[in-house]
């Protein structure tokens, strides 16, 4: 299949779990994510209309970003961040996806306008995974409403390896419930790859984050 194909391919699917879901496939945004992808596939992409991508490695984005500022397209921060980072991928970078620790928000914190943000939850019992622990979630979404220059638009998360999605997705949803209390308009989840997306679309996700089953394989090990 051409890159043309298997983005249309995913289309129609995600249009298909929306059905499914009886959502209606616009409030879904897919996110094409281009780590370890060349700058000639991310034009292509853009080029078939994709307007939102993603990536995980600070350099690599933001050399990315310089490269194609060209193109009239959106750069979602979706990997681990160190905070002595986190300033600068506020310079391309319209959300960041993994909001999972107080270093990193406070080294967001800006009075310079404000980037979208996600609270990443932790769907394991591993604390060395990386993400929000449950038991942190609201303190954890005072501090970013506390925090100038975040605005926080919801929750992301990886179902974890071997776990069943849909019920891993299910805890999104409750978690993303629990954090509107406190904050009304973080409505966003932030579910959902190439294996997945389905099972996301079922329980609510409004941003998939997919990308082998649209590039191909990625050119390295990523
Ligand atoms: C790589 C990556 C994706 C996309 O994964 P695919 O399986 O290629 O769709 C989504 N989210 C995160 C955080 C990633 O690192």
């Amino acid at each position: 299949m051409t890159l043309e194909e298997r983005l249309g391919f995913i289309r129609a699917a995600i249009a298909d779990a929306a059905a499914e879901a009886g959502r209606d496939p616009a409030e879904v945004t897919t996110i094409v994510v281009t780590k370890f992808q060349p700058l000639e596939l991310i034009r292509e992409l853009a080029a078939l209309g994709v307007r939102e991508f993603g990536e995980n490695r600070h350099q690599e984005a933001q050399s990315k970003a310089a490269e194609l500022s060209d193109l009239d397209i959106s750069w979602n921060f979706i990997g681990q961040l160190q905070s002595k980072k986190a300033r600068q991928a506020r310079s391309y970078a319209h959300a960041i996806h993994s909001l999972d620790r107080v270093s990193v928000i406070e080294a967001l914190a800006s009075t310079d306008g404000a980037i979208d943000g996600y609270l990443q939850l932790n769907l394991t019992d591993d604390p060395g995974r990386g993400g929000v622990a449950f038991s942190q979630l609201e303190t954890m979404t005072e501090l970013v409403l506390s925090t100038e220059g975040i605005r926080l638009r919801g929750v992301m998360a990886v179902a974890p390896v071997g776990q069943d999605a849909r019920r891993a997705f299910e805890r999104v949803r409750l978690a993303s419930n629990r954090i509107q209390t406190l904050a009304p308009e973080a409505t966003f989840i932030s579910t959902g790859m190439s294996g997945d997306f389905r099972e996301a679309i079922l329980e609510g996700a409004t941003h998939l984050r997919i990308g082998s089953a649209i590039t191909g394989n990625r050119p390295d090990a990523g």
